[in-house]
């Protein structure tokens, strides 16, 4: 009697019976290949697992971006920032990289540091000059020290007619 190609499995983790087609397995290899279907949860509810995982991680990731958001507005309003300037979708993403590089600076300079309230007054007023949202996207991995420096050069490139990104 020849081995089926038509196995019934039971798929143990969700309890679904499913029929499937070996044909594409040589005969000896079916056994093998049932069982360890049988330890695995049928593909539908793989699928599920799945895209429910992809669903609550992207609703986590918006939810923790609307916290941000929320930061970063109240955070301009306090310290008086501009509003950015930009494409559209890029001024909310920039608004947080420019509220949390701006703080992590302030504890680097200011708090752990050897800066004064008069030495970040003066960085405050170059933070307030760059507006550009995608300034502030592109230094959102810059060290926290390095924000003086990075405004410096922001300063210079911007009084440059021929900066392509502008
Ligand atoms: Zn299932």
């Amino acid at each position: 009697m020849p081995v089926p190609t038509l196995w019934t499995i039971d798929h143990h983790p969700c309890g679904h019976r499913v029929e499937h087609d070996l044909s594409g397995r040589a005969a000896d290899r079916r056994a093998g290949f049932a069982r360890w279907l049988s330890e695995r949860a049928c593909t539908d509810c793989w699928k599920a697992a799945r895209d429910g995982d992809a669903a609550s991680k992207e609703e986590w990731l918006a939810a923790k971006h609307a916290e941000e958001q929320r930061a970063a507005a109240e955070w301009s309003a306090q310290f008086d920032m501009p509003p950015l300037e930009g494409p559209e979708k890029a001024l909310p993403w920039g608004e947080r990289c420019r509220h949390q590089l701006v703080t992590a600076a302030h504890t680097a300079l200011v708090a752990e540091g050897t800066w004064d309230d008069a030495d970040w007054a003066v960085l405050e007023e170059k933070i307030r000059a760059v507006t550009r949202a995608g300034w502030w996207i592109d230094q959102r991995d810059a060290d926290d020290s390095d924000l003086p420096e990075l405004l410096d050069a922001a300063g210079e490139s911007d009084l440059g007619t021929e900066n392509p990104y502008r």
